[in-house]
């Protein structure tokens, strides 16, 4: 059977940091290279959406500025949104857009509420925390590597993890993890090309995707040498040596 998928990309126009839709990017040619169709949406603020037709979200990373903008019509979706989660629906929400999963992000202009979708909350502390970071995660074999830049400290209560920090500060600086997994939503403080550097993530994404629709995850593998190649500098880098 043609298999397809259709990628949501809410609100682009306002969290769309560091070039988080290079993921999409990714997303898709990791697609097309086994025959499978993908097709991308992009969402403004007036648009509807059906979350039905979606098999992957991408929530991106925003200033403080632009996630209260968009705040104000998550009230509007987070019912959808939650029946898409719940159902299996797939996420992969990046810095602003993961701290919008929560309960709240409270800053020193005040509180933005957020969609609830995820247990979890994130208060602004003093300094950023920006740079480079490197994990493990149970979801794959290699290494996650990424950059971050954050003011917002996450608590994700009793979630599981996104992964352990070998490298770097995660959630809070604190707990030694990143990031949360909560049924097929991902969310993470790893922005820009997370998915081009770390292509396990990608196809664990692609294969949640398949899987919901067509009960058939089985994915072709691909020429990684690059990537891998890439990872393993980074993983040296930082972590060892
Ligand atoms: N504005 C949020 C923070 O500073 C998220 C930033 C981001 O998406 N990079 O914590």
């Amino acid at each position: 059977m043609d298999r397809k998928i259709t990628i949501g990309h809410l609100y682009p126009d306002l969290l769309n940091l560091y070039g988080d839709r290079g993921n999409i990017a990714c997303l898709t040619q990791r697609c097309r290279w086994r025959g499978i169709e993908a097709e991308t949406i992009e969402f403004e603020l007036k648009d509807q959406i059906d979350f039905r037709e979606l098999d992957i979200v991408l929530l991106g990373g925003g200033s403080d500025r632009e996630q209260m903008i968009v705040c104000g019509k998550l009230k509007e979706i987070r019912q959808d949104f939650k029946n898409y989660v719940e159902d299996d629906g797939v996420v992969i929400a990046v810095c602003g857009g993961y701290q919008l999963l929560g309960e709240y992000y409270q800053t020193e202009e005040g509180r933005l509420e957020g969609l609830n979708l995820v247990d979890l909350y994130t208060e602004q502390e003093e300094g950023r925390i920006i740079g480079n970071i490197v994990l493990e995660s149970d979801l794959v074999s290699m290494p996650v590597v990424g950059f971050e830049n954050h003011g917002g400290r996450t608590c994700i209560r009793g979630n599981k993890p996104f992964g352990r920090v070998l490298y770097g500060s995660g959630n809070d600086g604190r707990s030694g993890y990143e990031g949360v997994v909560y049924k097929n939503v991902i969310g993470t403080y790893l922005h820009g090309p997370l998915l081009p550097k770390n292509p396990q993530i990608s196809d664990w994404l692609i294969a949640r995707a398949l899987e919901r629709r067509y009960g058939d995850s089985a994915l072709e593998p691909l020429d990684d040498s690059q990537e891998e190649a890439a990872n393993s500098y980074i993983f040296h880098r930082f972590v060892k040596q």
